[in-house]
């Protein structure tokens, strides 16, 4: 039997022989595995232990014996305790080399797949500034208002000044709403008790237009003040995309303030209701030359620039030639349909989410694109029913949330038997697992292409391309 050899709060010296995916250093003392976060592959370091379970031990870094040439100093004051990023204190191509690492060792491992072809990762050329949309949990730290980001194992709210991987007007906003509510002397979300009105803020940009949306989350029907919030957020410029001195924009103007209303004791962000107190229901954004209308409920990638990217990637894998039926499946709002479109004969886009459904049909009107239908529903219950109406694709596209696609969805695709499969994933393991299936029923894993599309933490993205067997 494998008994700890290691005490809780002993100090000891280790060689970090391994990276988890969450981009925790992992190494054995005493032939006990010990992971230890912020510390990188290849180093010596010192840990405290502080934490012992029956298969592994958590120690916290002490001191740095033997540096990687891989570290760098992270450039967030808040990076120690923060929950948002955990990769910063490694450099930057280290960190394209860990995400195409973690991919060949998941289809490895997970997919049973050898001798793949994963390509370097596409990393961005200044990962600052990247994301589109901030979500930060309001609430009280202590006898504080605190607005920021939940710390990294637990629901205190760390509210760090400014974040540097946000959009620069989020964190504007984020002031500007803290004005009001200190000056309107509003009540703030206690999660423990559930008393409290302001429970998040969140915040989405257009990029390519400027146009931005401001979603406050109350635990209530009314917001007191809320034209003094408007006041406050309208009256004041808050610049442009120039200001962080890396991307050129136009200037920034709040389009949408919206309140989302929750009153669940639940940790999932959005309630189903909505009220618009200002502007209007949406925003539009651009992806390359098509045109996107974005709810407050629909998801949108976070990282525009390097979608188009991932996009343009898609297509190259669909390899398409004007002739044929596509679904896109897990489709949001339309985007990949309205990038495949043009390649296309028809494509099918099916979702569960209604709002970005609807939001989807109007990002076809609004681009003139008519050989676009969407459907709403579960893709496992919607594709077998097309399936079964004669209705098949030629090439598929997917492009699932983390946990992958649902085994009745790959079975039907097994069926169907499309020459190509497009697989958009933000989870290798679940990617791994549902290309095993596919490997094992007549599909061929060609290549596999990752995208940085969150810069300084240890999530990827990739687009993958299966052919049908012959
Ligand atoms: N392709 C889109 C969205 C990808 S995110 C884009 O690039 O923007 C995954 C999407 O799958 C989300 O919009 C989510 O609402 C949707 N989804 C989750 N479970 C689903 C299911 N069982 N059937 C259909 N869509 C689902």
């Amino acid at each position: 039997m494998n008994l700890p050899e290691v005490k809780k709060n002993e100090i000891y010296t280790m060689e970090i022989t391994g990276m988890t995916h969450e981009g925790q250093g992992v190494g054995r003392i005493n032939d006990f595995t010990v992971f230890v976060d912020e510390a990188v592959k290849g180093e010596v370091v010192k840990v405290k232990i502080i934490k012992v379970n029956k298969s592994y031990s958590i120690g916290k870094l002490m001191e740095i014996v033997e540096v990687s040439s891989d570290r760098c100093e992270p450039f967030c004051t808040s990076y120690k305790f923060c929950g948002g990023c955990n990769l910063q204190h490694i450099d930057y191509s280290a960190q394209l080399k860990f995400k195409t690492d973690t991919v060949k060792e998941n289809l490895k491992r997970i997919g049973k797949l050898e001798d793949i072809v994963v390509h370097d990762t596409i990393g961005m050329e200044t990962p600052l500034y990247y994301r589109n949309k901030a979500q930060y949990p309001v609430g009280m730290t202590g006898e504080k208002l605190a607005i920021g980001f939940y710390s990294r194992r637990s629901h205190e709210i760390i509210d760090s000044a400014t974040c540097n991987i946000q959009d620069k007007v989020s964190n504007h906003i984020r002031s500007l709403v803290r004005e009001f509510i200190e000056e309107n002397k509003i009540t703030v979300y206690d999660e423990n008790s559930g008393n409290g009105l302001v429970r998040h803020v969140v915040t989405r940009t257009g990029f390519k237009t400027g146009e931005v949306m401001v979603v406050i989350v109350i635990n209530g029907k009314e917001l007191p003040h809320k034209q003094k919030l408007i006041e406050v957020l309208t009256n004041k410029k808050l610049g442009s995309s120039d200001d962080s001195g890396i991307k050129e924009g136009p200037e920034y103007r709040i389009q949408s303030v919206i309140l989302n209303i929750n009153t669940q004791n639940t940790n999932i962000i959005f309630g189903n209701k909505n009220i618009k107190i200002y502007g209007k229901d949406t925003i539009i954004d651009y992806i390359g030359k098509f045109k996107f209308n974005i709810s407050p409920l629909s998801f949108y990638q976070v990282n525009p620039l390097q979608t188009e990217v991932l996009y343009g990637k898609a297509l190259e894998f669909a390899s398409l030639s004007g002739k044929e039926i596509v679904f896109d499946i897990y489709c949001g709002i339309g985007t990949i349909s309205l990038f495949l479109s043009e390649k296309a004969l028809k494509v099918y886009g099916v979702e569960v989410v209604e709002e970005a459904i609807t939001d989807a049909r109007k990002n076809a009107e609004i681009n003139n694109i008519n050989n676009v239908e969407f459907i709403v529903g579960e893709a496992e219950k919607v594709i077998p029913q097309l399936y079964e109406q004669g209705i098949k694709a030629d090439v598929v596209v997917v492009d699932p949330p983390r946990k992958g696609c649902d085994e009745v969805l790959l079975q039907t695709l097994v069926n169907m038997q499309p020459k190509r499969i497009v697989y958009v994933s933000c989870n290798p393991s679940t990617l791994a697992r549902d290309l095993n299936y596919l490997a094992s029923n007549g599909f061929k894993v060609i290549e596999v292409q990752p995208v940085d599309m969150f810069p300084w933490t240890s999530h990827v993205e990739t687009v993958t391309v299966l052919y049908r067997e012959v």
